[in-house]
């Protein structure tokens, strides 16, 4: 149980708090980083990234954010494993309040906390999760050329995966649980008259089968029995949770609980920030995620000096 003061809190250690600890740290504005599993974040759980610029051969995820977290130790940031429970603006700045049972006093705060993947709802999803399961044509479509792939999901992100996935993949299934795809309509069109696509509506995974990888794609249907899909992958584009909920009622959020915020990561409140995949954006990716990180750092180490010795908390160590 301890009180501290400091300049910039950085709450979530993925690529976007991780970029923006460094940024802060070579503004020389000491960042606290707030962590409540791994440094790394959801890039922990993807074996190999092969569009993060600057690695011609591709890297692997954990070494990717080891070498963020080296870096940002580098100029001083200071990572501390906890969670942020509650956050909440002070005449000076904001207080945030943790699991254990620790309170920080911040002039400027960064909310970096992402969003985590809804999961394939089958038993054998964590046997053939990064094994066949994706949740990322962006970054895996090239591992499927010319193979055949179904995508769970009806919303817009199923309808944009699928289209990627088309280009590549012999032939892309759209499995979905309502009767036509809920996107907009301009896209969806663009889909369907792709010759490689098909649509399975009404229906829902059930089970996935395999020998080391997958191999089929069971589902239910609607109007009773079951299909079966030969399918070498299969892409789950079934919503991400944002995990904004620290910001609920201080900022604006979308139907979905993304933190609406321009590309500045201001949101309105002066002092807090928003980085990578919990800020509504278009393309939710480790690239856009370190953008945001260095553009909240620069925002927020501006705005902490500007505070200083008008009562805005210091270091207390
Ligand atoms: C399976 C998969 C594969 C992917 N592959 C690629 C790829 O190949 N290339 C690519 O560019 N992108 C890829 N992505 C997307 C990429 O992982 C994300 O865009 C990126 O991780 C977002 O970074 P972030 O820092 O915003 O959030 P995250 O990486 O989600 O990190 C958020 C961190 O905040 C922590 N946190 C949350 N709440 C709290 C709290 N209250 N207190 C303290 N800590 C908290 C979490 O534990 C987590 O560590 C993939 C995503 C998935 C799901």
């Amino acid at each position: 149980m301890s009180e501290r003061s400091v300049e910039i809190l950085i709450i979530g250690s993925g690529p976007a708090g991780l970029a923006a600890a460094l940024y802060a740290g070579r503004a020389l504005v000491k960042p606290v980083v707030l962590e409540r599993m791994s440094v790394g974040g959801l890039v922990l759980s993807t074996d190999w990234i092969d569009n993060y610029p600057g690695f011609p051969d591709g890297i692997g995820g954990p070494e990717l954010m080891e070498r963020m977290h080296q870096q940002a130790q580098r100029f001083g940031a200071e990572f501390v494993t906890d969670e942020a429970l509650s956050l909440a603006r002070t005449e000076n700045g904001f207080d945030v309040s943790t699991a254990g049972g620790n309170t920080f006093h911040a002039a400027a705060v960064i909310v970096a906390t992402g969003a985590v993947p809804k999961v394939l709802p089958v038993k054998e999803e964590a046997k053939f999760r990064g094994k066949g399961i994706s949740y990322c044509a962006t970054c895996d479509a090239a591992f499927f050329r010319d193979r055949p792939v179904a995508v769970i999901g009806g919303g817009g992100s199923a309808v944009e995966e699928g289209l990627v996935l088309a280009r590549g993949s012999s032939k892309v299934t759209m499995v979905f649980p309502t009767e036509a795809l809920q996107a907009e309509p301009v896209l969806v069109q663009q889909l369907v008259s792709l010759p490689n696509v098909e649509l399975l509506p009404s229906a829902a995974p059930s089970a996935v089968e395999g020998g080391e990888a997958v191999e089929r794609l069971r589902v239910r249907l609607a109007t009773g029995g079951e299909a079966s899909l030969d399918v070498a992958g299969i892409f789950v584009a079934m919503e991400f949770v944002p995990t904004g909920e620290l910001l609920k009622g201080l900022v604006d959020v979308d139907a979905h609980g993304y933190i609406v915020a321009p590309e500045s990561t201001e949101t309105g409140v002066p002092g807090l920030y928003v980085a990578g995949d919990v800020r509504r954006k278009s393309l939710k990716q480790i690239v856009t995620a370190v953008a945001d990180g260095a553009v909240a750092a620069q925002r927020a180490g501006m705005f902490a000096r500007s505070r200083k010795g008008k009562g805005a908390p210091q270091p207390t160590i």
